[in-house]
């Protein structure tokens, strides 16, 4: 038989990095594309998608020390920086006639939409994708922990966090050969290992609300509807 799609509705949370190529910086127009075929091929098997995106390409709040800066300012610097790359995202997926959205936790006036769970699950019956940008709208916050939050307030299944590796090892697997991937966690064990899943915060969330997280690589293309496919594909966190 062939296999069936395991989630109605999922929250797929990407690092701006993913959107950067090998510079690091800023945003690639192969990637934007991939991005878009990507989500495209688990929109086509009727999985609604909302995508929280980050803004590591651009700014981050944490190096606020280095530019001299309050940290409150940068934070909304780095909020910021997840519109835009919201922008880039909407403007790759209407390209490739992936209908898209853009709803923001900061208020943009005429740019993007203010996000509301009311609006977002709207968009996303209707069949668009559903761009998350502004992070949670709070200074010192991640965009990890705004997935997670996006996620339990949509109703979504699961949240499925794209990284540039497998999934969860015992150590970091870009300086350790030996590392071991793990293919199913508990959240007290990514806390207590104090594992790179997510930040602290964001599995403190995930798991008051029984939220699952798989963790995949999302630079392997099909990997992203190998996991909506129930293929054993990352790391599954759960209680
Ligand atoms: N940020 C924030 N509150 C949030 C989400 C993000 O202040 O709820 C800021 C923070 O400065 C962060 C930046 O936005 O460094 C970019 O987000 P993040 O670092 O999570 O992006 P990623 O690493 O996923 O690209």
């Amino acid at each position: 038989s062939s296999p069936a799609v395991q989630f109605k509705r999922i929250l797929l949370k990407l690092s701006g990095e993913s959107l950067a190529g090998d510079a690091k910086v800023g945003i690639s127009a192969s990637h934007l594309k991939y991005f878009a075929d990507e989500v495209k091929a688990v929109v086509e098997l009727g999985v609604q998608v909302a995508l929280v995106i980050g803004g590591g390409n651009i700014f981050r709040g944490i190096s606020s020390q280095n530019f001299n800066l309050a940290r409150v300012e940068a934070d909304k610097m780095g909020m910021l920086a997840t519109v835009i790359n919201a922008l880039a995202l909407k403007s790759a997926f209407q390209q490739q006639n992936l209908p898209a959205t853009v709803l923001s936790a900061v208020n943009i006036g005429t740019f993007v939409e203010p996000f509301s769970n009311e609006r977002a699950i709207q968009h996303l019956e209707a069949g668009r994708v559903v761009l998350l940008a502004g992070g949670t709208g709070n200074p010192f916050f991640t965009t990890d922990t705004a997935g997670v939050l996006r996620a339990i307030e949509i109703g979504a299944e699961i949240i499925l966090k794209g990284t540039r590796v497998d999934g969860v090892y015992n150590a970091d697997p870009e300086k350790f050969e030996d590392a071991i991937l793990f293919d199913r966690l508990s959240y007290m064990e990514v806390v207590r290992r104090n594992l790179k899943v997510m930040d602290t915060t964001a599995i403190t969330l995930a798991m008051e609300n029984k939220l699952p997280i798989i963790v995949f690589n999302f630079n392997k293309s099909g990997n992203l509807k190998r996991v909506v496919l129930g293929e054993p594909v990352g790391t599954k966190v759960q209680g």
